[in-house]
């Protein structure tokens, strides 16, 4: 059976950062990713990564506080402050880190790292490399990987790319190792470690009008809530306010940053007749614009009642070729227009999400030895909105800190555990793998997947009520049930792509299950969570987590208290 101290699940910006702590440390670690880890979800980010740098000082001065307090705020008050006070405080020290890594971030004319203003701060704070920014991080952290590997002359890091993590193994509240499948071979294998962390980042594709890649299923999060790991505050996913129209594709809200504009029908910038985002007009947090585009399209003032525009003109060609090259790419190839001519036509969009596995500030869970990190985690920064330039922040800090925490904890583990669990473990997933290989049912996959974003699009959106919330759980806990049923066309075992699919759905279904139980419990309105049923926020019944625990018949829903330090809650008013 293969060993490794440390196992990190998923090769993007947090389980990278993780992965090169844990070598820092000396410890020995392996990546196990199912894509190879520059195609991870990171690489498409685009707009910054925030931090209290000041290299626009003009009169405003920021630190950390500032940074939290803005973080707070716009989690409307949900967020752990033990870990926002964290993320901030460790915010210049990890963008420095990477300036010395090689990261090429845009630069101001004196040749600081430049930063444009993102929703919440109101003044630059994110830092970026033009609209590219997750490229240029992906690709620094991926160097210190390879420069690792080949300065190493033992087996220090090893990297499984195109592996699929089924299984998380426990035995006795500790973490044992993880089964997971090599893609290409077909082989389906146990890995023990004595510590995992996971950085499997998000779960937007169970929505279908998502900024999110194929890739961020579900399965990532779903893999520990099987093996009994509670997911925290599932119900709130953050819907962006600009994803092209047609395509889903994000619009970074660095155009906003940099200057673009929102219109109506009648030509108007109309935020500001919204109460909510009266003072920051285009850069006020992201789920009160979306909801803003929503009512103004409900109003009739959007084209063809589903859109309306984002206008870059008056930034100029040069601005628009320096600052958002991607986006002007994107549109000529996706839409064909140059957005230095026509306004974009965009509508809001499920972007990411806010829950995720349940774990303390320094990324512990409940089970010992298992980590997570990255937005597959709810640490909770975000709270139940998170500021745009925020999670690759998140991802980078907590990356280094579960890495850390990580390596220190093998340090201390003496002999060698859950062999015996995790060969038990193997047999069940070969056995399940089988069944659903053989399996003669009349259900297609596609049909299941494109039935459940269906769901999750119309009734799970921007805007819920109860009534629209059951009848989600209702459809969804069918869709389980027709799971059962599901064929496959092809039952070979070299690169079933059919196979993943199917396995991956089953963490799609039940992760929405989560996200809907959630929703229908939270009788208030907090954040990205808007209930028309309850519109306003409800601190004394419901300033606190909700927790989500999987079992046989669903859901279980439990709940925990928000940590709060400095920043009392106040109403949320821009
Ligand atoms: C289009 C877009 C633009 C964005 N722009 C910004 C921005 O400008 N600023 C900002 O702060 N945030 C932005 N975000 C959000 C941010 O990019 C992500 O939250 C962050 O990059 C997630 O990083 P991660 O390391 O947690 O996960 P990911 O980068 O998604 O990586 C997940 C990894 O897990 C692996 N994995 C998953 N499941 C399994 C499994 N079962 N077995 C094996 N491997 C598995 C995958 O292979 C992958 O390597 C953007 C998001 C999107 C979608």
């Amino acid at each position: 059976m293969k060993y490794h101290d440390v196992i990190v699940v998923g090769g993007g910006l947090a389980g990278l950062r993780a992965a090169i702590e844990v070598n820092r440390h000396n410890v020995k670690a392996a990546i196990i990713s199912k894509v190879h880890p520059l195609r991870s979800h990171s690489v498409a980010a685009q707009g910054g990564i925030n931090a209290p740098l000041e290299n626009h000082f003009r009169g405003i001065y920021d630190n950390w506080e500032k940074h939290a307090f803005d973080t707070v705020k716009g989690s409307d008050y949900l967020a752990d402050q033990d870990a926002v006070i964290r993320m901030t405080k460790d915010a210049a020290d990890r963008i420095y880190e990477l300036e010395h890594w090689g990261c090429p971030f845009s630069r101001t004319a004196e040749g600081r790292i430049a930063q444009r203003p993102f929703g919440g701060a109101g003044f630059p704070r994110a830092c970026y490399a033009a609209d590219k920014t997750g490229h240029a991080l992906l690709h620094t952290l991926y160097q210190q990987i390879i420069q690792f590997k080949q300065a190493s002359e033992r087996e220090e890091l090893v990297l499984y790319d195109e592996w699929l993590v089924t299984d998380l193994v426990i035995e006795e509240d500790v973490c044992v190792g993880v089964i997971a499948m090599d893609i290409i071979s077909g082989e389906i294998e146990a890995l023990r470690a004595n510590a995992v962390i996971f950085a499997t980042g998000g779960s937007g594709r169970i929505y279908g009008n998502t900024t999110n890649a194929l890739i961020n299923t579900g399965m990532g999060i779903a893999v520990p809530y099987w093996a009994g790991v509670p997911l925290k505050d599932m119900e709130f996913i953050q819907f962006h306010p600009t994803t092209l129209l047609g395509k889903n594709i994000l619009m970074t809200e660095g155009c906003r940053g940099e200057g673009g504009f929102l219109l109506n029908n009648k030509g108007e910038r109309f935020l500001g007749k919204y109460d909510d985002s009266r003072k920051d007009m285009e850069i006020a947090p992201r789920d009160i614009i979306a909801r803003n585009i929503v009512k103004e399209i409900t109003a009739g003032y959007g084209y063809d009642d589903s859109y309306v525009l984002l206008d870059l003109r008056h930034l100029g060609k040069d601005k628009i070729f320096q600052r958002l090259p991607g986006i002007r790419d994107i549109c000529m190839e996706f839409i064909g227009i140059d957005p230095s001519e026509s306004p974009i036509p965009i509508k809001p969009g499920q972007h990411y999400t806010m829950g995720g596995i349940d774990c303390n500030a320094e990324c512990e869970t409940k089970i010992k030895g298992l980590y997570a990190a990255g937005e597959c985690a709810c640490i909770s920064v975000h709270g139940a909105n998170r500021l745009g330039g925020n999670s690759l922040l998140d991802t980078i800090v907590f990356g280094t800190i579960a890495g850390r925490n990580a390596a220190k904890y093998v340090q201390n583990i003496r002999g060698e555990k859950g062999e015996k669990r995790l060969n038990d473990n193997l047999k069940l997933t070969k056995q399940n793998i089988d069944k659903i290989c053989k399996s003669t049912g009349g259900e297609k996959p596609v049909t299941i997947k494109n039935e459940l974003n269906k769901i999750m699009d119309t009734k799970v959106g921007i805007f819920r009520d109860a009534s629209a919330l059951r009848e989600a759980a209702c459809e969804i806990k069918a869709l389980q049930e027709r799971y059962h049923q599901i064929k496959l066309d092809y039952s070979g075992t070299r690169v079933n792509l059919g196979l993943i699919w199917v396995l991956e759905l089953k963490g799609n279904l039940d992760v929405a299950e989560a996200c809907v139980m959630g929703a229908m419990a939270r009788e208030e309105s907090r954040g990205a969570h808007f209930r028309t049923d309850f519109p306003k926020r409800d601190d004394s019944n419901w300033l606190k987590h909700t927790l989500c625990y999987f079992t046989k018949d669903g859901t279980r829903l439990d709940y925990s208290p928000v940590n709060i330090k400095q920043f009392v809650p106040r109403e949320r008013k821009y």
